[in-house]
């Protein structure tokens, strides 16, 4: 695609001079003679680069310049005589990102362009890099939910939030029922599939609001927030049935499934979220005790 620039000049023969030389340099151009025009342009061309005078009648281009910064991720190169009273740190404080006097030879305007463009598509690439770099931080490699580190960090935000506005917040933690046995049986890479897979059943149980994470090897947690006990235990409920109605094929041929075991609890209030954990803990614990394969929710600490 190639980039597009809007000129803007109201000095007529080096906006058409300019714009034509760009145009000839294969940018996809379009001009203007006053910033109030440049501005109605940019309603509907998506500009990669602004070039501007700065002197000009009505709106000046140091305006124009802070205008188009508010809105837009674009560009803006600043031209300018050396007569003008405008300087360099002007057009920079206004948000310019290149500033070139007049008049200028169209070799050095092609130079100063392709420095802008490359600097941009450099800061892109890096705060892309940075993204994911933060997903990755907070990512469990192997099922792709979250992992504890950001499970601890939701979790501290979450009980806050419950505290200021009283929002309703509830914790389901899972943990598979004999894992150990299904990993001396199969093998831990069979296990770590059965893991992947518990992962994917948990996600689709989900709703939009609720998060999922890798609390442990093989124990979950799910947020809920907005959501009372028993709607927990709804959701929590489904995705029990749904893990012991899968069917595993360790080996070719031989079909497996696990279980897992349960707990539900809501937040009290002014609770914090140290002793949340520990009552699901302890819920979960419940349901290992009396059988496996089943969700206990404790109400009130
Ligand atoms: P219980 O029903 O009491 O939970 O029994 P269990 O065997 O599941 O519990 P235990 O805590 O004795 O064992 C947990 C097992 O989980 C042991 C460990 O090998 C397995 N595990 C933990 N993390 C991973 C993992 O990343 N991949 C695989 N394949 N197994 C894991
Ligand atoms: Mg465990
Ligand atoms: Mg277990």
């Amino acid at each position: 695609m190639p980039y597009s620039i809007l000129v803007v000049d109201d000095d007529l023969a080096i906006k058409d001079s300019v714009s034509q030389f760009l145009a000839m340099l294969n940018y996809d151009v379009k001009s203007a003679s006053n910033a109030e025009e440049a501005l109605k342009i940019l309603d509907s061309f998506e500009a990669t680069i602004v070039l501007t005078d700065v002197m000009m009648q009505g709106m000046d281009g140091l305006e124009l310049t802070r205008r188009i910064k508010e809105s837009y991720d674009i560009d803006v190169m600043v031209m300018t005589g050396y007569s003008a009273e405008y300087s360099y740190e002007n057009a920079v404080q206004a948000g310019a990102s290149d500033f070139i006097f007049k008049p200028f030879r169209f070799e050095e305007l092609d130079l100063r362009i392709k420095r802008v463009l490359r600097e941009t598509e450099l800061k892109k690439e890096r705060s892309k890099h940075l993204k994911e770099l933060k997903k990755l931080a907070i990512t469990d490699a192997l099922t792709q939910l979250y992992n504890s580190r950001h499970f601890f960090s939701q979790i501290k935000s979450e009980t806050n939030r419950h505290l200021r506005y009283s929002r309703a917040l509830s914790l389901l933690m899972l943990d598979i029922d004999f894992f150990k046995n299904y990993n001396d049986t199969w093998g831990h890479l069979e296990g770590d599939k059965v893991l992947m897979k518990i992962g994917k059943t948990i996600d689709s149980c989900m709703r939009s609001m609720d998060t999922a994470y890798r609390y442990g090897g093989e124990e979950f947690a799910i947020l809920l927030p907005e959501t009372r006990l028993k709607k927990a235990c709804v959701v929590g409920e489904r995705i029990r049935s749904r893990i012991s109605a899968q069917v595993f094929e360790p080996e070719t041929g031989t079909k497996a499934s696990v279980t897992v075991s349960l707990g539900a609890t809501e937040l009290v209030k002014d609770e914090d979220f140290t002793s949340f954990i520990r009552r699901v803990d302890k819920a979960l614990y419940q349901s290992k005790d009396t059988g496996r394969n089943k969700l206990t929710s404790i109400v009130i600490p």
